[in-house]
């Protein structure tokens, strides 16, 4: 039997993938990279952007022939648009087999066994074999030898909480997701020392706001977010650890101490700002302003002078003027982020702002999207001009293929050996990536 998982939207979705596909794996299944070789297609959706949520519809519809060819294959829809649209998606594509919303990742693993043992009669089991096996699937995590959804067996995802208390007003996040839940600091950690003993050498801490963790641990004592990367970062095998998303709120001085001291802490932060109008910031009800964000980030800058920056920015938030949208320029000017993912606004249906007039024209969001665009990209291209010449270090991902430990993209081809440490040097660029050469051996 072979599974083929799609992923769209954000990188926690991507992890999901890798849990989605799990308990199947258990079963007995092989993961394909191709969805028309596929015995069950899980399609993990998203729906924090209109078009995002398009993309995984029309998948959906495109699949109609697959699961034609052969009715016995297995469909499943699950994630953010299929919490947000369940019933819908079961009404207009009868064809998919099972919908599974993003707040019932936990329950995933039984309600996907239901599916899959009512449609697969081999794999029908008695109901106490199921339960024993159905757990250790859940508990067990994801070998990154088998990433599913994920590109590299080097870089390992570990989610450390679920859904989002924040209550930004264009945001679906915590409709879809629910309130935030924490991973225990043992979980967490068995996750981490599993996956290192499996090869990962990088470990990427996941959540929507990453630095809010904070849980009891066994022995009693509260266990915050930079404890938490301090004792990551000290396990055998790690030599990496990112997080995403951080929120600046959280951005204490315990958090610049770590990223000063410790060494494995990589340096790059990718910490959303969304606007750089103060107007705007409170219509989004985002609790900083541009000051309390630029400040934050330059005492991270020296503490830690080598951190990089990157950013996610929307552009036409409602009732946005040209005076907001220049005050995001200035942002930009000033922060100097050396890539950022930039958004036109998408009204999503129960969000608070969607009950504001989406008042700035299709065409002015194009033309501020594009005049962002062209600054951020001549930041991102003088950021990687300044590394040639340069060596850096870089953990091959993919054979001959890595970053750096401030987030850069590098291409050297041989040698090639997943999961080592090298030094590269930088010899030119490409798109967005850094050409290197590399001649050690380490
Ligand atoms: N939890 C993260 C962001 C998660 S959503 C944080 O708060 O930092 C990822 C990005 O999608 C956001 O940073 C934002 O830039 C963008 N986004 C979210 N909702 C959007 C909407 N309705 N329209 C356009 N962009 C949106
Ligand atoms: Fe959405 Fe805001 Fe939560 Fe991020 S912090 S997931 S943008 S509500």
């Amino acid at each position: 039997m072979r599974l083929h998982v799609v992923t769209f939207g954000c990188q926690m979705s991507a992890a999901d993938g890798g849990e989605m596909a799990a308990p199947i794996l258990a079963r007995g299944f092989r993961a394909v990279d191709a969805p028309e070789d596929a015995d069950a297609i899980v399609l993990n959706t998203c729906t924090v952007r209109q078009h995002a949520e398009d993309k995984a519809l029309s998948m959906i519809g495109r699949l109609r022939t697959w699961k034609a060819e052969d009715p016995g294959r297995v469909l499943i829809v699950a994630g953010c648009a299929a919490e947000r649209l369940g019933p819908w998606i079961q009404k207009r594509f009868p064809y998919v087999d099972l919908v599974v919303g993003a707040k019932s990742i936990e329950d995933y693993p039984r309600i996907v066994e239901e599916t899959l043992a009512a449609k697969f009669d081999a794999l029908r089991e008695t109901r106490e074999s199921f339960d024993e096996t159905a757990s250790a699937a859940r508990s067990a995590p994801v070998s990154p030898e088998t990433p599913v959804g994920w590109t590299s067996p080097v870089v390992a995802p570990v989610t450390i909480m679920r859904g989002c208390n924040y209550s930004c007003t264009y945001c679906i996040v915590p409709h879809v997701r629910g309130r935030e839940s924490y991973r225990s600091f043992e979980t967490v950690m068995s996750e981490v020392r599993a996956k290192a003993a499996a090869g990962a050498r990088e470990i990427l801490l996941l959540g929507q706001t990453v630095n809010s963790w904070h849980a009891r641990a066994a022995d009693g004592r509260e266990r915050r977010f930079t404890d938490l990367l301090r004792a990551v970062a000290s396990e055998d095998g790690v030599a990496r650890v990112r997080f995403e998303s951080p929120h600046p709120h959280f951005v204490d001085d315990a958090l610049i101490t770590a990223f000063a001291e410790v060494p494995e802490t990589c340096d790059h932060l990718h910490m959303p700002v969304q606007s750089g109008s103060d107007r705007v910031l409170g219509l989004m009800r985002r609790n900083y302003t541009a000051a309390g964000y630029l400040e934050k980030i330059s005492r991270l800058r020296a503490a830690a002078p080598r951190i990089v920056v990157s950013t996610d920015i929307i552009v036409g938030f409602p009732t946005e003027t040209d005076d907001d949208f220049e005050r995001t320029l200035e942002l930009v000017e000033r922060l100097r982020p050396a890539s950022a993912y930039t958004f036109k606004y998408s009204p999503r249906e129960g969000t608070e702002s969607a009950g504001m007039t989406d008042d700035v024209t299709e065409e002015v969001k194009e033309a501020r999207l594009a005049r962002l665009n062209a600054l951020c990209d001549g930041l991102n291209d003088a950021a990687l001009k300044r590394r040639i010449g340069t060596t850096v270090e870089v953990l091959d991902e993919n054979g001959g293929y890595g970053r750096t430990r401030d987030g850069f993209r590098v291409k050297w081809g041989t040698p090639a050996s997943p999961g080592r440490l090298r030094t590269v040097r930088v010899t030119g660029t490409m798109k967005r990536t850094l050409l290197g050469e590399c001649d050690e051996q380490r």
